[in-house]
């Protein structure tokens, strides 16, 4: 029993010896604490081990060795308090409890060595064990020492409450961590009482130190952490978010985890399922020697697209030899959904889910460098689309616009691309060959009849360019194609136009004219000619007013070249009324010089009574200038009259009253010249010169001037004819009884100055 202990006692110091090698050699945790531990418990357990064999002729030897052996086990607890401490990562105890401990272990150290002297700790016996056959010390403890045991229970005590207290808050993977050691010391402290409380021959608990030291070695820096990893690796394979497939050299799946399993949706046979991954994977990739291979790969499932990325990895051992490999799936479907939603919203239209002008014009670019047909810009307006929402709210305003888009998808065939500019304009690029142009327009009808809209009529415009450079910027292609429906809008009769070459000139023109009216306004560029009117008699009753524009670089410019652009543009008023105020100038002028037998006959345009008050600007005209009203005579359009008759019908009435005489003017150009006279009480009919003009039906048409004479007469109305070019003309209709002739017959429109030079 005696050479066991002893045996043991120093296989375990051997023991010890090779851990606190082992440990530093390593690089691990919380060393130097566990070094000092080790070192401690070796040096306990010697100094006990010689205790035990002093022989009994050396008395104050053995009292020396068993003094070390207690003091030892001063510095034992310490230390196991700094490495508990450390272990736990608790806050290191603070430097002055730290320097009490130190110093009170010294005092106590002290006091074991100088006891070989004093023996006021502790004295030996020798006794002989009858039943083991050996002398051995008996220790007789003194008062001294029980402030010893108390010291060391007291540091003991510290260490098991903290690894208690971890011990009970870790999670259950970290539980052996905390527990082993706990336990341990435990033991050594319940046997260490047991063999003072018994008085036992040999304190055994010097055994559980050095094992429990050995264990503290294994557990803190070996067993414990390995245990733990498994369990961390065990958990970030089962619990992880990426799925994953294991396999071994041969290409045998050796394991799955539970993502991948939900990932493949194989209840039936994941293995093979894996294995047949890695078959196809290594037919796509065979050629390639990389260790770590990416790559975007779909699945489906339950009829749902999964996006994965999936990593393919490959294991080797320390010398380089493949150990196997796996695959790793990392479900994006989320991300590649929200990323999609993204994009689209980023090149969509929201409401007709056409492209948007970003993506649209990309895509044109994209089309058309590939392109080897010809290709066609077409887009769409639709008229008074602003009013349609006013009238019937903006969701059918959306209702149409979406129909609108539906029809355009429909209608737009492979390799084509269609965005919504923004609100009702929508263009299109197709193969022109794609482009049917009455299909076309009979889908467009179809949509202007739905819902709402079949209520309201509606019209439309589509303008078409031929594109004839396909690196021309896209938005000029768009914008040539809008210039097309810019010629024609207004125009009900006409839904479609193509653009043209010659329609940019006139649209530049007509941008100069615009640009430059309001300062040729300011300079007084625009000029009242006369054209004299003249009367059966031979001698001019008045002049109808004509504008001409003196331009500094073009010189004279006749009103058709700008007129139309000034009325488009909603212009044409301020003209108007510089010309209005002109005649009424030169009438007062006329009168003042005793002269009121000539009239002048001035041009309302239709757009006048848009945009000013045309009642108003006469009244005040008359108020301004002192001049004979009944001389200034108002050529109102047919066209005029007919677009707003009611209100114009109104204006009229009012002119008359202030005394104003009005002439409807190009009477029988238009389509419903005959109902027009009907509702209008005009003074003066002014026949349009389409009767006088050469044609085959020469006869028709002084038919028809004849009537229109004669029924003028009837109706009380004078007549005057204009665009009267020779003397036949003049003949036949002094003869059918026409009043006044206009025309170059008698004169051209001429300046003011050769007017009154020639006819006051
Ligand atoms: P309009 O009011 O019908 O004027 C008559 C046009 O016929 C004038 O053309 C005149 O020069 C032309 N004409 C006169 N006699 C003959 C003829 O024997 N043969 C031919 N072939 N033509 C003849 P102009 O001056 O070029 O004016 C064109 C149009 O411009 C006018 O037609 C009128 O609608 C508009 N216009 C002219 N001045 C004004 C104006 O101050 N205000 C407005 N709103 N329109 C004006
Ligand atoms: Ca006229
Ligand atoms: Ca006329």
């Amino acid at each position: 029993m005696f050479q066991a202990l002893v045996i043991l006692l120093i296989l375990l110091t051997v023991i010890m010896v090779v851990c606190v090698s082992l440990v530093n050699k390593r690089v691990v945790r919380n060393r130097a604490s566990v070094v000092h531990l080790i070192w401690t418990a070796v040096f306990t357990a010697i100094c006990y081990t010689c205790f035990i064999l002093v022989s009994p002729a050396h008395y104050r030897l053995a009292v020396f060795m068993a003094g070390m052996y207690f003091l030892s086990t001063d510095w034992l607890v310490v230390y196991l308090m700094l490495f508990t401490s450390a272990y736990t990562n608790t806050a290191p105890i603070s430097r002055t409890p730290r320097r009490i401990v130190g110093l009170l272990a010294g005092i106590d150290s002290i006091s074991f060595i100088v006891n070989t002297f004093t023996l006021h700790m502790f004295e030996l016996e020798l006794m002989t064990s009858d039943k083991l056959n050996i002398d051995y010390w008996y220790v007789h403890l003194k008062f001294p020492h029980v402030i010893h045991r108390f010291f060391v229970y007291l540091l003991v005590l510290y260490s098991l409450v903290i690894l208690a207290y971890r011990f009970v808050k870790a999670p259950v993977i970290y539980k052996n961590k905390y527990g082993s050691i706990l336990f341990q010391t435990l033991a050594v402290v319940g046997l260490n009482i047991m063999c003072s409380a018994m008085d036992a021959k040999f304190d055994y608990s010097v055994i559980l130190y050095a094992s429990l030291a050995i264990s503290i070695c294994y557990l803190a820096l070996y067993a414990a952490p390995k245990k733990l990893l498994g369990k961390i690796n065990s958990t970030i394979v089962e619990d992880s978010v990426i799925g994953l497939f294991a396999y071994d050299n041969d290409g045998k799946c050796a394991g799955v985890n539970s993502v991948a399993k939900r990932l493949f949706d194989s209840d039936k046979d994941i293995y093979s399922t894996a294995e047949k991954y890695l078959e196809d994977w290594k037919k796509e990739f065979g050629g390639s020697d990389e260790d770590v291979i990416g790559a975007e790969r779909t699945i489906v499932k339950d009829g749902q697209k999964i996006y994965i990325y999936v990593t393919y990895q490959r294991f080797f051992d320390e010398k380089g030899r493949t150990l196997g490999c796996c695959f790793q799936f990392e479900d994006r479907t989320e991300v590649v959904k929200k990323f999609k939603d993204e994009q689209y919203r980023a090149t969509h239209d929201m409401l007709t889910g056409l492209l948007n002008r970003n993506a649209f014009e990309e895509e044109v670019r994209r089309i058309l460098s590939t392109a080897d047909e010809p290709y066609c810009m077409v887009c769409s307006n639709i008229q008074d689309f602003k009013l349609f929402n006013e009238l019937y709210g903006a969701d059918a305003g959306d209702k149409l616009l979406v129909a609108q888009a539906d029809m355009i998808r429909r209608a737009q065939g492979d390799n084509s691309a269609s965005t919504r500019i923004y609100a009702d304009k929508f263009s299109t690029l197709m193969p022109k060959s794609h482009f049917n142009e009455q299909q076309f327009l009979n889908n467009m009808s179809a949509t202007m009849t739905l819902g709402a809209a079949s209520t309201f009529k509606l019209h439309y415009y589509i303008g078409v360019y031929d594109i004839t450079d396909i690196n021309e910027p896209v938005w000029t292609m768009y914008d040539k194609a809008i210039m097309a429906i810019d010629t024609i809008r207004g125009n009900y009769e006409e839904s479609v136009c193509y653009y043209k070459e010659e329609l940019l000139k006139s649209i530049i023109e007509e941008k100069e004219v615009l640009g430059e009216f309001d300062k040729a306004l300011k300079e007084k560029q625009f000029l009242m000619f006369l054209q004299p009117q003249i009367g059966r008699n031979g001698k001019a009753v008045g002049a109808e007013a004509l504008v001409r524009w003196l331009h500094p670089q073009k010189g004279m410019v006749s009103p058709g070249l700008f007129i139309p652009t000034l009325e488009k543009a909603g212009l044409i008023h301020r003209l108007d009324l510089y010309m209005w105020e002109s005649a009424a100038k030169k009438l007062a002028e006329w009168k003042a010089q005793g002269r009121e037998d000539y009239s002048i006959s001035v041009n309302i345009s239709a757009k006048d009574f848009y945009y000013v008050n045309v009642c108003g600007a006469f009244h005040a005209l008359a108020e301004e200038y002192d001049f004979n009203v009944r001389n200034l005579k108002l050529e109102i359009t047919e066209s005029a009259l007919m677009k707003n008759v009611r209100e114009v019908v109104k204006s009229i009435e009012r002119l008359q009253k202030m005394g104003y005489d009005i002439e409807i003017d190009d009477f029988g150009s238009g389509y419903s010249s005959l109902g027009m006279l009907k509702d209008i009480k005009a003074d003066i009919l002014k026949i349009d010169m389409i009767f006088l003009q050469e044609t085959k039906n020469k006869e028709r048409s002084k038919t028809i001037l004849k009537n229109i004479i004669s029924m003028s007469k009837e109706l009380g109305m004078p007549v005057i004819t204009e665009g009267v070019e020779t003397k036949e003309q003049v003949d036949f209709l002094m003869d059918v009884g026409c009043d006044v002739f206009q025309g170059y017959y008698f004169a051209k429109p001429m300046s003011l100055e050769n007017f009154e030079k020639e006819y006051c």
